[in-house]
């Protein structure tokens, strides 16, 4: 079946396209992008006339170009790798140099024309008309190559606000849409230079899709294993991953999110705290929804200090907050307020189940053992809107007064507005 065949060979194509020019990006922090970018450009020459003259028989009756759905295809995901792992300006130097370089090449070809010729023997004519299509072809498609790169740019990004970081399928999405806009404007093209038949419109549309879906995983392979950033993430394996794929514009929003976090425990600061929290707050009261403040206070800590010193301490305050995040719920936000003091303002959540969370946490803080072998405990106020008050100076102080009586009464207990709590939930709790 040579339809079989053909798709197997295209496909080797690709691999062999991409094997190479993947490879020389790789290599440009020590050859220099410029190599990369040259072999792209020496590419876009072939494939445009690939494009204009050479078509395969694939499968289900499909008439295909290598040209345009191997190299074209390959060149505009290869280029928003480059914008994945550069910025938007050095994808531009590309794109600028084969749009100038592909008019240079029509004017000095009008020029060339006027020149006296000689020929070099019978068969060694000039042969104008095909500089002409292949000129007037290249320029159509850098102008399409232009919008192609805007295009796949700008949906590359915003689908980040539907697929989040699903790099792969971000990748299929943005080319599938772009490679579409662009079989048809290069088709028009072609259409009027050599009067293509409709079916390369269809047939060409199909191989670019396929294309599209094995580039999108070889650039998301690429993504995965081949170029991991030197400034490695020290956290865990996975939150590197993630930081891996972030693109330049992911990355200085990935850092305006992280800033207004508590730079040891990770939670987010008292800055946070006002703006975030106190807008919480006012959503869920504006809502109609039940919201709850818990404040924390470790117990005895500045004893703990004086016997096991200030940087014990700081491990247990970062234990402590760890517990505090994996024992809320997803939505809940948690601030360091102070030194060994968290607030976490729980929207939706009444007084009774803010009671029970309030106890969870209590517990699993007093269940643990921190590294000089003694246990460490805290004591929790909390306070509920609208049961309590209905405005965020109040819920805090609120939750304030509660965590004094809690200290009062002994520390490690958690003390909540039990107004409507039944009696087999205590006003307060102590192991
Ligand atoms: P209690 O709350 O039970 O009344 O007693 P406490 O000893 O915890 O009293 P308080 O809350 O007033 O003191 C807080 C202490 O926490 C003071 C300081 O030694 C310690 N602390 C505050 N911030 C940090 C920090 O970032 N790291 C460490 N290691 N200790 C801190
Ligand atoms: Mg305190
Ligand atoms: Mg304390």
């Amino acid at each position: 079946m040579p339809e079989i065949a053909n798709l197997f060979l295209l496909l080797a194509d690709a691999l062999l396209y991409f094997a190479v020019l993947a490879g020389l990006f790789r290599a440009r922090h020590w050859l220099g992008i410029g190599a990369f970018f040259c072999a792209l450009g020496v590419m876009h020459f072939i494939e445009t006339y690939l494009a204009s003259i050479l078509y395969v028989q694939l499968p289900f009756g499909i008439v295909a170009s290598p040209g345009s759905s191997v190299l074209f295809t390959g060149k505009l995901m290869l280029l928003l790798l480059v914008y994945i792992r550069e910025d938007a300006r050095i994808v531009r130097q590309p794109i600028y140099g084969l749009l100038i370089g592909n008019l240079l090449m029509v004017a000095l070809a009008a020029l060339m024309r006027s020149h006296e010729l000689i020929p070099l023997g019978p068969d060694r004519i000039a042969d104008f008309g095909f500089v002409d299509e292949m000129g007037a072809l290249m320029v159509w498609g850098t102008a399409l190559l232009f919008a192609d790169c805007i295009l796949i740019i700008l949906l590359y990004e915003h689908s980040r606000r539907w697929l989040s970081d699903r790099i792969l399928m971000r990748l299929a999405l943005a080319g599938a849409v772009v490679m579409t806009f662009d079989q048809i404007g290069f088709y028009l093209g072609l259409r009027l230079l050599t009067g293509a038949p409709v079916s390369v419109l269809v047939g060409g549309w199909a191989a670019k899709m396929g294309a599209v879906a094995i580039y999108s995983v070889l650039v998301g392979s690429y993504l995965r294993w081949l170029e991991r950033p030197v400034h490695q993430w020290s956290g865990a394996a996975s939150v590197a991953d993630v930081f891996d794929l972030l693109t330049y514009r992911e990355r200085y929003e990935d850092l305006l999110a992280r800033t207004g976090r508590d730079a040891l425990t990770g939670t987010f600061d008292r800055g946070r705290l006002e703006s975030q929290g106190r807008r919480a707050v006012g959503q869920a009261v504006g809502a109609g929804r039940a919201v709850s403040l818990l404040l924390v206070d470790i117990d005895h800590f500045k004893g703990f200090n004086d016997r096991f010193g200030h940087a014990t301490g700081d491990a247990v305050i970062q234990r402590i907050a760890r517990k505090i995040m994996v024992t809320v719920r997803a939505t809940d936000l948690v601030f360091r307020f102070g030194g060994e003091e968290f607030v976490v303002i729980c929207d939706g959540l009444e007084g009774v189940a803010a009671l029970a969370l309030g106890e969870r946490i209590r517990c699993e803080i007093a269940a643990s053992i921190d590294g000089a072998g003694s246990g460490v405990t805290a004591s929790i106020g909390i306070a509920t809107a609208p049961a309590d008050c209905v405005d965020y100076d109040a819920l805090f102080q609120a939750a304030d007064r509660r965590l004094y009586e809690a200290k009062a009464a002994g520390r490690n207990c958690v003390i909540g507005d039990r107004a409507d709590a039944p009696e087999t939930v205590p006003r307060f709790a102590r192991s």
